[in-house]
């Protein structure tokens, strides 16, 4: 990366500004729609589920045609990249941004031709910018433009990208995943992934310790001590279903080019919330934003598709809807005679949508 010293004219540092402050209006947004999703109905909103709605974002809040799309893009990627390290612990929970702590955006595709030889760069929608380079560089290798300001000064990042995301590979292998109701998963290749009987025992065990310190005297010594083991003992099962959430996205996205489930959002809003476990639930958002980062970086698809039938209609093709309660274990077609498991038969339906958006995608 290289930094050189940016002198903007006036009216494009009046542009800059205008730029932060409504970056970080939409940061913080986006941050609030996620935390009141998730507190609301249970539901994790991803990255792709952001970016796809940018447009409609445009239309609400007309300001925002004046910010570039790679800029507002960019964004959401930090926002999502604040959630992936306090997934993997590495950080903190989001917070809000104050005027103060969203001083720079970043164009992420520049060209060769916003840089010229005067030692000016082109931003997109702020105009040609006057850039103090004091050393040659290769104006076509750069691929990202970071413009910040720092104790009262302009700067320019220039990063040069060798492929740090891999490109998009050949569909061999696609499969669809199911959120069981007993199991964790079940693909459409009828494969389960289960909870593992260590996770079930800390997640009763943690239940246990729940129960007692409720019998414990209010302001006790006991009780004190008793929270003080439930919060390690809580911290500890989390990261154990971290662990095991990150080796079952990994063993997927090892087999599979592309992967297909459930757009979660909508699911949400129609599933009967007495019914969602808020744990199954917090899982399967969790284990969504694993695949959705796995898959980048090995070239790899992750789709969500609409869920409605999913559960009900025949995946043999017939059209056949063929209602089930939820302890109805098996998917039966008096149609076909298709005789599966229920989740195997949502799963291959959820890879069909997918494998259909694929190919209207062309
Ligand atoms: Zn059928």
């Amino acid at each position: 990366m290289l930094r050189f010293r940016l002198e903007p004219a006036k009216e494009q540092e009046q542009k800059l500004l205008h730029t932060f402050r409504l970056c970080r209006k939409m940061y913080n947004q986006a941050l609030e729609e996620r935390i009141t999703s998730y507190r609301q109905h249970g539901v994790s909103i991803h990255y792709t589920d952001q970016q796809n709605r940018l447009p409609a974002w445009k239309r609400e809040h007309p300001e925002y045609k004046d910010i570039h799309s790679q800029v507002l893009q960019n964004v959401l990627q930090r926002l999502d990249q604040a959630f992936v390290n306090f997934f993997e612990k590495r950080a903190g929970f989001p917070s809000f941004k104050d005027k103060f702590c969203f001083r720079s955006i970043t164009y992420s595709q520049a060209r060769p031709s916003y840089f010229r030889e005067d030692g000016s760069v082109f931003l997109p929608k702020i105009g040609r910018v006057k850039m103090i380079a004091h050393q040659p560089f290769d104006a076509a290798s750069v691929k990202i433009i970071n413009v910040k300001f720092h104790d009262g000064r302009w700067y320019v990042n220039l990063t040069y990208v060798t492929e740090a995301v891999a490109p998009l590979r050949e569909i061999q292998n696609a499969a669809g995943i199911d959120l069981g109701l007993l199991s964790l998963i079940a693909t459409s290749d009828g494969e389960f992934f289960e909870n593992p009987q260590w996770l079930q025992k800390s997640e009763k065990s943690l239940k246990r310790m729940q129960r007692q310190l409720s019998r414990k005297k209010k302001g006790s010594k006991n009780r004190e001590k008793a929270k003080h083991e439930l919060q390690g003992a809580h911290d500890h099962v989390a990261n154990q279903r971290k662990d095991h959430l990150h080796k079952v996205s990994r063993s997927l996205m090892d087999r599979y080019d592309l992967i297909c489930m459930e757009d979660l959002q909508v699911k949400g809003m129609m599933k009967n919330h007495r019914l969602v476990k808020s744990i199954a639930n917090a899982s399967w958002g969790k284990l969504a934003t694993y695949l959705e980062y796995k898959a980048k970086n090995a070239g790899k698809q992750l789709i969500k598709v609409p869920p409605h039938h999913t559960s009900q209609l025949c995946s043999a093709g017939c059209g056949t809807l063929v209602k089930k309660d939820l302890l109805v274990r098996i998917h039966q077609c008096p149609t076909c005679g298709l005789d599966i498991d229920r989740d195997v038969n949502a799963a291959i339906n959820i890879l069909q949508r997918g494998l259909e958006i694929v190919r209207q995608a062309g």
